[in-house]
């Protein structure tokens, strides 16, 4: 077996055992495999695996594998800060996006969003971590420009995003988490229906699954530790 195989494997393990932890069925967390910086190859490993879901945060990098990929027929979710500049290509491309920080973003993704294609699904990142962070809207923020997003016509919104500051600290873990949980279920009494917490990565996974996360964003415990310089 290749070490993504088994590296899928342990990954897939390692929900299944935090959602029996929580009392949660595993069928209620998905996979997004953040394959950012490894090469086509990889993402095919990883996809005759079973793995479908892929995550980019870079327009050009992930806009080369789709194409190149696109034989698989896979799901491409982009989940990197994205720039006016930047949004065509993403709209055209993607299927979803986890980083809509600004209504103008997300105006412009829903006006060049292809007719034929399916309306892109969405969450908007939160910044959960105050001060330690710098992406993401604030929290008391997020009802407006969730309501306003949910009004756009080629957009789905499906929910929340949160990268909480990387912390060995269990107890912080759970209560950023938490906190975006909280938010997402404002928002549903507030008339919205939003299905996703897409939280949680390869150091922090359990955390999020115990608070609730519905998609699981994990590169590192698959593909291996990232190479930036490469
Ligand atoms: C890189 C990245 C991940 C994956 O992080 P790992 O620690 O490698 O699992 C998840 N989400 C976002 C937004 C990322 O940029």
């Amino acid at each position: 077996m290749t070490s993504i195989a088994a590296n899928l494997q342990a990954v897939a393990s390692r929900i299944a055992a935090a959602c029996s932890a929580a009392g949660r069925n595993p069928a209620e967390v998905s996979l997004l495999a953040v394959s950012k910086t490894w090469p086509a190859a990889c993402v095919r490993e990883a996809a005759g695996c079973g793995q479908r879901a892929f995550g980019e945060n870079y327009v050009q990098e992930g806009v080369a594998k789709i194409s190149e990929l696109a034989d698989l027929g896979l799901e491409w979710h982009f989940i990197g800060p994205l720039q006016s500049n930047k949004t065509r290509p993403v709209a055209e491309h993607f299927a979803w996006v986890h980083s809509i920080e600004r209504l103008k973003i997300a105006e412009r993704l829903s006006a060049q969003r292809p007719a034929g294609l399916a309306p892109l699904q969405v969450c908007i990142q939160v910044n959960v971590s105050g001060e330690e962070s710098k992406s993401g809207c604030a929290p008391a923020e997020a009802p407006a420009l969730a309501a306003a997003v949910a009004a756009l016509p080629n957009l789905r919104l499906r929910g929340l995003m949160a990268i909480p500051e990387p912390t060995d600290d269990g107890a912080l873990q759970h209560r950023r988490f938490a906190a975006l949980r909280e938010l997402l279920a404002e928002l549903n009494r507030q008339g919205l229906a939003l299905d996703t917490l897409s939280m949680g990565m390869s150091d922090d996974m359990e955390a999020a699954i115990a608070e609730g996360a519905t998609l699981v964003r994990v590169g590192t415990a698959i593909f291996g530790t990232r190479n930036y310089a490469a």
